[in-house]
């Protein structure tokens, strides 16, 4: 009874974690040096995520910063929404990654840096894989190894979903610098209406779904940006963003620490699991897709995979089948949020600069629309909407087709997704990829929608309607 963890990212160590206090014998595997595995900058996380994952206490320097507000604004700043009380801290994954590989080490996980995994076929009752070129079995192995390069030729047929990488990929860069200059830095922010402390994302700064985001730490020491972007048209990728903020802004020193790499926006398949395999975190898209936050979804799924594991060795049966409560318990809850706001997320990506501004400047997205989105919930209607879609009605009516369009099949993929089959892969899971497949390529249509004479890809009434509201 074996088990191997491929990649030793957030997810993959938390994984392996999960499994060996479950009594799960279990190898993580890294192709890198321990010490650069994984994310290696800040990440912002929901509040209580360690402790709803009953973490023991969490190591000092962990969190990096918490408190000050949220700031969404346009790219020059005239119109903002603010969020007082935000509620995410801001992580220092290089502490998160230590913390978790020592735990799972102490929890028993044996775990082998520099070693390479190519994952091969399933038979004859488990998995064949590749460790720096030598062959060897497990009964389980873990995808935990990221969005690479290989991510979508990999993945069987039969299971995916459209996925494509110029509609569903983020290029973002998360950088911490030193500053020369405190004194400049923060007259500079108090020009903008922002304290140390605030974090200040400007959205649109390419168009539609890119952002630079800024926090001066509350001492003046250090400022921490980031960037990304999708890959359209003229868009720059979130390093090139970065570089230039750090370039016009005399008063930002060397970059500390940080990195960047592409983020995966939307799930890849329909399932998560095959034959004595079993997808998580990034590889398998498990990520919040209004702003590609990953941390929370991996660690949460790794909990449920490593139930998932144990049952199936339990009762002996780790094919898909044996596999299928854990597709169920994340498809039905999780994946139904990020369905929810696939659409939402094609259609920001479609909106220009100004189009943007519209949505900020007349109320569209208010306050509790963008908590809900760092909360990562579903989100309610913005009281302040209707009345500042109305004032600013000779705006706000060209988009609205979009809107409604995007708004109703944000509904259909919901409940879809929370209808998820209780067993497979056979059977019912045919038909219900089959109606995944096609909800995803019309919200895949609604990326592009924003490009003609801004009529819709698709009729609104064309198979998103009739769905239940969330
Ligand atoms: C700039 C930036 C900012 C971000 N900000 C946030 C944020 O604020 N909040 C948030 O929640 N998320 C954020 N994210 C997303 C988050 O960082 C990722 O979702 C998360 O790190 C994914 O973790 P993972 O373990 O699934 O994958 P990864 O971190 O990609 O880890 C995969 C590991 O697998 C290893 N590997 C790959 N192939 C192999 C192989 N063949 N054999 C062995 N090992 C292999 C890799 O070397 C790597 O160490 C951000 C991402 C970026 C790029």
């Amino acid at each position: 009874m074996r088990t191997l963890v491929v990649g030793a990212g957030t997810t993959g160590t938390f994984l392996a974690y999960c499994l060996a206090v479950r009594g799960v014998p279990v190898v993580l595997a890294e192709r890198r040096t321990l010490g650069n595995a994984g994310a290696r900058w800040i990440n912002g996380v929901e509040r209580d995520l360690l402790t709803s994952l009953q973490l023991p206490e969490a190591p000092s320097g962990l969190v990096f910063h918490d408190g000050g507000r949220f700031i969404l604004s346009t790219p020059d700043g005239a119109h903002r929404v603010t969020v007082a009380e935000p509620p995410q801290v801001e992580l220092d994954m290089r502490v998160l990654g230590q913390w978790l590989l020592d735990l799972a080490r102490d929890a028993g996980a044996q775990v082998r840096e520099r070693t390479r995994v190519d994952i091969g076929p399933a038979d004859g009752g488990s998995r064949e894989v590749s460790l720096n070129g030598r062959a060897e079995r497990f009964d389980v192995v873990l995808d935990a190894r990221g969005y690479h390069d290989g991510t979508l030729r990999e993945l069987p047929e039969e299971d995916r979903l459209p996925f494509t990488p110029v509609l569903d990929v983020c290029a973002a860069h998360q950088g911490v610098y030193r500053v020369r200059d405190a004194d400049a830095a923060r007259a500079w922010l108090a020009e903008n209406g922002i304290f140390p402390g605030d974090t200040w994302c400007r959205s649109g700064v390419e168009g539609g779904y890119s952002v630079l985001n800024c926090c001066l730490d509350h001492d003046g020491d250090r400022i921490a940006v980031l960037t990304g972007s999708m890959w359209r048209d003229a868009y720059r990728p979130g390093g090139t963003i970065a570089g230039d903020f750090v370039r016009r802004h005399a008063f930002i020193g060397k970059r500390l620490f940080g990195g960047g790499r592409l983020i995966p926006l939307a799930p890849p398949t329909g399932s998560l699991v095959e034959d004595h395999l079993v997808r998580v975190g990034d590889a398998a898209g498990q990520v919040f897709p209004l702003h590609g936050s990953g941390i929370a979804q991996g660690m949460r799924a790794a909990d449920l995979a490593a139930n998932a594991v144990a049952a199936a060795l339990q009762i002996g049966d780790t094919t898909a089948r044996g596999l299928w409560g854990y597709n169920v318990a994340w498809q039905r809850n999780t994946g139904a949020l990020d369905a929810f706001h696939q659409p939402l997320r094609q259609l920001s990506s479609s909106l220009t600069t100004d189009e943007n501004r519209v949505l900020l400047a007349h109320g569209l997205l208010g306050p509790s629309t963008v908590e809900a989105s760092l909360a990562q919930r579903l989100p309610s209607l913005d009281p302040g909407a209707l009345l500042g879609a109305a004032m600013g009605l000779g705006e706000v009516l060209p988009l609205v087709p979009r809107l409604a369009a995007a708004a109703r099949l944000a509904r259909a993929m919901h409940s879809h997704w929370r209808g998820f089959p209780g067993r497979g892969p056979k059977g019912e899971y045919v038909s219900w990829l089959a109606r995944a497949r096609s909800l995803t390529e019309k919200s895949q249509a609604l990326a592009l929608s924003g490009d003609g004479d801004g009529s819709l890809p698709f009729g609104t009434g064309d198979g998103v309607a009739g769905s239940s509201a969330p």
